[in-house]
């Protein structure tokens, strides 16, 4: 597809004869763009084989959705319950290994929808919201929305630091803006702002961790709203930033260490963005 889109502006941008540019600028621009296919061509002959869409390796969510599996499986009468997915990376969750979302309505919809969904239950529902959804509009439709009706129900944030599913995007909660200005704009003071009492902060890659907060928030006689927030940095973008310097410092002859996996949500550090 991205072949058909270059192929197409090349041709319109040589026919529409622009001034800015000559044709031996496009032309270069375009070989330069296309010029690994002869190479992937060459190393691989045949199509590879096809691959159903998944998390990144290393994503911080994926643990989430194994600690929503494995607590489904082990405590059905606790954690067996209905899920309501989000749009976004999180959406993956949906599929094979982890099979975790019983409805999709739509990006940040999640609280929304299963605001209808769980008079009909006799437990607690979970809503699942990206980061990016939560800032676009789960804010008002359904964390509002949820306190305006005394929701009694369980909304887990992932929270990655960017809406990652369209290209990281920043997000308040990212701690800087678009033109990288410090924001001091955080998820938790939204939630307690809407008068959110119930409100946990879990390190995505702790599996026990994940899952006890679960249990707490499905279980607890506290009523209303628990809202549990799984944060660690999108992995991708993680690793565009830790490469380089991994290599930078690697020909330099220095130690190479990767920095600390996961953010511990209890200790802000520098590296830690968008911290409560
Ligand atoms: S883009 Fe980031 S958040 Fe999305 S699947 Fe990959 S690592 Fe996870």
């Amino acid at each position: 597809m991205p072949q058909l889109v270059i192929d197409g502006l090349r041709r319109f941008l040589v026919s529409a004869g622009m001034k800015l540019q000559s044709t031996g600028a496009i032309e270069d621009r375009y070989h330069a763009l296309t010029a690994h296919r002869e190479k992937i061509a060459a190393v691989l002959p045949e199509p590879v084989a096809k691959r159903p869409p998944s998390f990144c390796t290393g994503c911080p969510e994926r643990p989430v959705f194994s600690a929503l599996k494995i607590l489904r499986q082990r405590e059905p009468a606790i954690g067996d319950t209905h899920v309501a997915a989000d749009i976004g990376c999180s959406t993956f969750s949906t599929q094979a290994p982890f099979n975790v979302g019983n409805s999709v309505l739509g990006y940040g919809m999640g609280l929304a929808s299963s605001s209808a969904v769980s008079p009909l239950f006799g437990k607690r529902t979970i809503s699942v919201m990206g980061d990016g959804g939560f800032w676009h509009n789960g804010l008002t439709n359904g964390v509002a929305n949820a306190m305006y009706n005394r929701q009694d129900s369980v909304l887990v944030i992932l929270d990655n630091f960017y809406a990652a599913a369209t290209g990281q995007h920043h997000v308040p909660s990212t701690g800087t803006n678009a033109r990288n200005e410090p924001l001091a704009m955080t998820i938790p003071a939204a939630l307690r702002g809407l008068g959110v009492k119930w409100i946990r902060t879990v390190n995505s890659y702790r599996i026990p961790e994940v899952m006890g907060t679960l249990r707490e928030a499905l279980t607890t006689r506290v009523p209303g709203l628990k809202v549990i927030i799984a944060r660690n940095e999108c992995m991708l973008e993680r690793q565009r930033r830790e490469k380089p310097r991994l290599r930078q410092r690697a020909a330099a002859g220095q130690e190479v260490v990767q920095a600390r996996f996961g953010v511990d949500p209890d200790v802000c550090t520098g590296d830690t963005r968008g911290c409560a």
